[in-house]
């Protein structure tokens, strides 16, 4: 049999989101579920992958079943594709299997030409409706299809509405509606060189591939690659025929949240707007009405739809997020999804559901994004702060959080602005799909137009950014960059502060305060503690980030970095000593000086956690980083070391290294300077047997970490040197302690001979930015300039200094695991690079059975949650 590229919605279920998609997959379940659901048809994501291999053309067997699949609908529907006396009007909407709000395309009313506009008039009895729907296709097709400019369109609204004297769409009337109409045919015309398409099965065609396209249109790419959604998924694409919100005063079209979107509270939520269609509600163009109205004004509807939402929420265990129609007084749902929640929103519903007996705690685990959590880690306003600045506007508190910055109008300026550093607030009249960029670098955003369901809203809070949205009070001039409000005018040199959770908006920066985790989030983190196998450890160089990662849930550090200690104040001038030093005296009498500075630092890492395990790295980056290069540095680095100028500026020729990060660095300096290792080790020890002292019952017992070994012999002449210093010192201080010497493995050698480095390592801490660098042969400093030539011409979807290689990297790191464990069975196994902190790698790590994650204090809860994910998922 051939290929089936199309189904029905009868024919599918919730379970089919693969080849369906979600919306697909959900409107057969809805459907089977007895649910009113207009009828229509989903064309496969096979059919979009088609599409793509076929080199974006669509096959005719695909064609062929579209057309098949049309005259099924034509005969459920008891209406006919084209026919101006009884016609079939359908919707054509991309679907992919996981839901990208606003990223694809849409298009509503396809079928509509002259002639069928006219029949529309006569069956409804309502021209102004006919012709209405008819301008609204040619805009989206436009759009959609041929790639015109919205904003004609929008101008030649606008410029009848000023004609007419009249502010809002509902007042025009239908020989207005038939006017632009016209006008709109005629600048597509003008425009494409080509008239409108007149016929019905051309137009779907040509719908059906414009959104098979979407799906490769560059906001639906960066959407994807920020939500770790793969290329290879492709869109499916429903047809469903139309019911009609703007028919008159008994239509009406909304979204709803079964909960509270952005608070999470028990309690219907949700917008709508009577004599409309679905993209005036989500377009925030007109400010729509709070769902609890819509019980006076369609009392049935309204009943209905309650007892709906509660049959889906019970039926997906989760909250739905729900599109509906009404159509002279009558209900169609037209799409339910698990709806886009702010992260307090997440965590409350799902220790609600649990609570409520719906979810076990296992099932609630799974429903939080880990990534999500980052939102809630972030400073807030200081409570005292906020109570004495006085709000100049009001918005709807459309995604919490509290964001400062200086303002800016475009998405185009937030991205310039922020690669400057500089932290900015988006403001809008309202956003689309194109800002989507900026909005992503933006601390917040604030818009002028649009409800809580508006782009701007959902878009926000999917990004866990704060957002106020549907700002009415502000007076705005985006083209000429300002607002005003209450007469005073801000523009792009002012700053203002907002506030997501109350709509507030303020003029200035107003004091944040750092977060802390209670409540339902403490309670839902305990859940995780209990549930993963992976421990949570922190890449830490300073005792504050050490506490920070503690007040997180950290359970040790599985990285200080020494280095970083050495670049402030005093430090560097003792570093660079060293480092310049001709003769190993000189070396040592620098190394001495740095010793009581380290000492102290580790000593303050220990105090800070307070027992748990903490891995010291030695010095590991190239040393011309700690070399002054501006003339004037240098000349006061020899002046302090009482040397010669130009002999110094010799020395520091002579570092001079082709290729640094593959050059003198990591255990190679040890290497070459054993006095480095030696001075390290005891201020490693010398820190231990001080806090040990004050603390016996911590048992403290240092791991000593030695960066970039390749090769065992070179683990075994470094090691020698630590367990020479540090068992001297112990047994001086005549104290018990013990202490771990292991490794990094970061270069491929490593991991290909793992067995035998396990011989010398008591642990292994996988450093896979390095060991990512070297597999691929990739600087990562330098491979940002190129790899979005990789992501365009599709070669990788992913950085993967950002988000693990399992598939090649992956491979060298479960060897090691495996060789690691046959030489020492109970070799610790952590992993300590960036990758530690990102869930869909630390699934992996969980899999390949290493012992801990360790990552920067702010993913620590991220990892928690998903290393709990990653044991309920493999379980
Ligand atoms: C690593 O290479 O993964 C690592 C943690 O070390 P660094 O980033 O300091 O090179
Ligand atoms: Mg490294």
């Amino acid at each position: 049999m051939d290929k089936k590229y199309l189904y029905l919605f009868s024919e599918g279920n919730g379970s089919m989101r693969e080849i369906l998609g979600g919306k697909g997959a959900n409107l057969a379940e809805m459907m089977n579920l007895g649910m009113p659901v207009p009828y229509g048809f989903t064309v496969t994501t096979e059919a979009c992958n088609k599409y793509y291999d076929d080199g974006e053309k669509i096959a005719d067997e695909v064609v062929a079943e579209i057309f098949a699949y049309l005259e099924k609908l034509e005969s459920l529907a008891g209406k006919k594709f084209g026919d101006p006396h009884n016609p079939l009007l359908v919707s054509v909407r991309s679907g992919a299997r996981a839901s990208m709000p606003g990223m694809m395309d849409t298009i509503l009313n396809l079928g509509m030409n002259d002639d069928v506009v006219k029949g529309v008039a006569e069956l409804t009895n309502n021209p102004r409706f006919a012709w209405d729907s008819y301008r609204r296709f040619i805009q989206m097709f436009a759009d959609v299809v041929m790639g015109l400019p919205k904003s004609r369109f929008e101008e030649i609204i606008d410029e009848m509405k000023a004609r007419k004297h009249v502010t809002m769409d509902t007042e025009l009337d239908a020989e207005d509606m038939k006017e632009m109409t016209l006008r709109f045919k005629a600048f597509y015309k003008e425009s494409l060189k080509e008239d409108f398409p007149s016929d019905a099965k051309d137009q779907l065609i040509r719908a059906v591939e414009a959104v098979f396209r979407s799906w490769n249109n560059p906001r639906a790419e960066f959407y994807r690659r920020m939500n770790d959604i793969p290329s290879s998924w492709g869109t499916a694409v429903n047809v469903q025929m139309m019911v009609f919100g703007n028919m008159g005063n008994d239509c009406g079209t909304g979204v709803a949240f079964t909960r509270n979107p952005s608070t999470g509270e028990k309690k219907l939520y949700g917008e709508f707007l009577m004599n409309a269609q679905g993209e005036d509600v989500v377009a925030g163009i007109r400010t729509p009405q709070h769902i609890d109205q819509l019980k006076e004004l369609s009392p049935q509807a309204y009943a209905q739809f309650v007892d709906i939402c509660g049959k889906l929420e019970a039926h997906y265990k989760d909250m739905q997020d729900m599109e509906f129609t009404i159509e002279k007084g009558k209900l169609y749902m037209l799409q339910t999804r698990n709806g886009k929640r702010t992260a307090a929103a997440a965590l409350k519903i799902a220790c609600d559901m649990v609570d409520e007996g719906t979810l076990s705690k296992e099932e609630a685990l799974m429903k939080v994004e880990p990534k999500q959590l980052d939102a809630l880690l972030h400073p807030q306003f200081d409570a005292a702060d906020l109570k004495a600045a006085t709000p100049i506007a009001k918005g709807l508190p459309a995604s919490p959080g509290a964001a400062c910055g200086k303002v800016v109008f475009t998405a185009e300026q937030a991205q310039q602005e922020a690669a400057l550093g500089h932290k900015v607030i988006l403001v809008r009249l309202e956003t689309s799909p194109e800002d989507i960029e900026g909005m992503h670098v933006s601390e917040g955003i604030l818009t002028v137009r649009g409800g809580m369901t508006s782009h701007a809203a959902v878009v926000a809070r999917g990004m866990g950014a704060c957002c106020v949205a549907g700002c009415g009070d502000l007076n705005m001039n985006e083209e000429e960059g300002y607002f005003e409000v209450n007469g005073v005018r801000y523009t792009a040199d002012d700053f203002i502060s907002i506030d997501g959770s109350t709509g507030n908006v303020y003029a200035g920066a107003i004091k944040t305060v750092p977060a802390s985790i209670s409540g339902d989030f403490e309670r839902f983190m305990k859940w995780a503690d209990e549930t993963r196998k992976l421990k949570v450890r922190t890449n830490a160089d300073t005792p504050k980030d050490a506490l920070q990662a503690l007040s997180f849930g950290a359970e040790g550090i599985g990285l200080v970095r020494t280095e970083h200690m050495f670049f402030e104040g005093d430090r560097i001038k003792a570093m660079r000593e060293m480092i310049v030093s001709k003769t190993t005296e000189q070396r040592k009498r620098a190394l001495a000086k740095l010793l009581p500075m380290q000492r102290s630092d580790f000593e303050g890492i220990y105090e800070a956690m307070q027992g748990f395990p903490v891995t010291i790295r030695y010095l590991d980056p190239p040393l011309h980083e700690f070399l002054p290069t501006s003339s004037y540095d240098i000349a006061n680095l020899a002046a302090d070391m009482h040397i010669d100028l130009d002999d110094l500026k010799a020395v520091i020729a002579s570092l001079h290294e082709f290729n640094p990060m593959m050059g003198h660095r990591g255990c190679r300096l040890a290497i070459s300077y054993p006095e480095i290792a030696e001075m390290q080790t005891t201020a490693v020890i010398e820190a231990a047997i001080n806090v040990a002292k004050k603390h016996p019952e911590w048992h403290l017992t240092p791991e000593i970490m030695i960066p970039l070994v390749g090769d065992v012999n070179e683990l075994r002449f470094v090691k020698n040197i630590v367990v020479k210093v540090a068992d001297e010192l112990i047994a001086k201080a005549g104290i018990d302690m013990k202490y771990l010497v292991g490794t990094m493995i970061e270069i491929p050698r490593a991991a290909l001979l793992a067995d035998e480095i396990a011989e010398e390592a008591e642990f292994f801490s996988f450093g896979t930015n390095d060991l990512t660098q070297m597999t691929f042969g990739f600087s990562r400093d330098d491979a940002g300039s190129f790899l979005n030539d990789y992501y365009d011409k599709k070669i990788y979807e992913q950085d993967p200094f950002a988000k693990f290689d399992q598939h090649g990297v992956g491979k060298l790191v479960a060897n090691a695991a495996k060789l690691g464990r046959a030489t020492r069975e109970d070799i610790h196994l952590g992993v300590c690079g960036e990758h530690g902190g990102d869930p869909a790698s630390i699934e992996f790590f969980h899999k390949v059975g290493l012992d801990y994650v360790s990552c920067s204090p702010f993913r620590v809860p991220i990892a928690r949650l998903a290393a709990a994910q990653a044991a309920i998922k493999n379980k």
